[in-house]
């Protein structure tokens, strides 16, 4: 089992962060602050840090300075709410594998996290890299999928909108769960976005393909 360690001292984020990689199968700790994260990153055995960069007590540079001094190959990706392209070449330059933009989705993170452990444990390749389910298969590495034997051109919203249905398979989801997963945690809850790209769904890979159940959501049907 994968073990994430998250540095943030966001209560709302690591809460959002913590029951999404949990559902995921992701052992998670947290670190509040940059000291407790880099006597953690030392002390435990985990394979990926979640670092971001606007820690109290030591930021998130010094964490990630100190982590690389010491030769520590944790796979480390920053979470930062700051843009600007330098932060980023800064960032990755001083030893951070990947960077993510506050605020972002969900299964963006999972996606680079995924990515991240995956190279990680390359002789392994434990993960599946095709999921399927009826005659819809996604590659989740190239991100093509087919329905049979026929490429299907889908949308990268639409990708994970089809993988967390797939992950999910059997089970009725919520608009509310399929929001924060696939579009994160600043979603207007009022929206009626799902039911569009379900709607793009049923036209690309078939109108049966997923079930409405009126008045919870959707389930996809298996
Ligand atoms: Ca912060």
């Amino acid at each position: 089992m994968n073990r994430i360690l998250i540095a943030e001292d966001e209560p709302r984020i690591v809460a959002f962060l913590e029951k999404g990689l949990r559902a995921n199968g992701f052992t998670t700790a947290v670190a509040k602050d940059g000291h407790e994260a880099v006597a953690m990153a030392n002390s435990s055995k985990f394979d990926l840090l979640i670092l971001d960069l606007g820690l109290p007590g030591q930021d998130g540079w010094l964490v990630l300075e100190e982590l690389r001094g010491r030769g520590e190959h944790l796979s480390i990706i920053i979470l930062t709410a700051r843009d600007d392209l330098s932060d980023k070449v800064a960032g990755l330059e001083g030893g951070a594998d990947d960077y993510v933009t506050k605020p972002f989705r969900f299964e963006e993170l999972l996606a680079r996290v995924r990515l991240r452990l995956r190279d990680r444990h390359l002789p392994k390749g434990k993960e599946e890299m095709v999921l399927k389910t009826g005659n819809v298969a996604l590659d989740l590495r190239t991100h093509q999928a087919w329905v049979g034997d026929r490429p299907v051109e889908l949308s990268a919203r639409e990708f994970i909108l089809v993988e967390t249905f797939i992950r999910h398979s059997g089970q009725v989801m919520s608009r509310e769960q399929l929001l924060s997963r696939v579009w994160g945690y600043d979603y207007d809850p009022g929206s009626n976005i799902v039911d569009v790209y379900v709607g793009y769904l049923r036209k690309k890979l078939g109108a049966c393909l997923i079930e409405t159940i009126r008045g919870f959501g959707y389930r996809l049907r298996t």
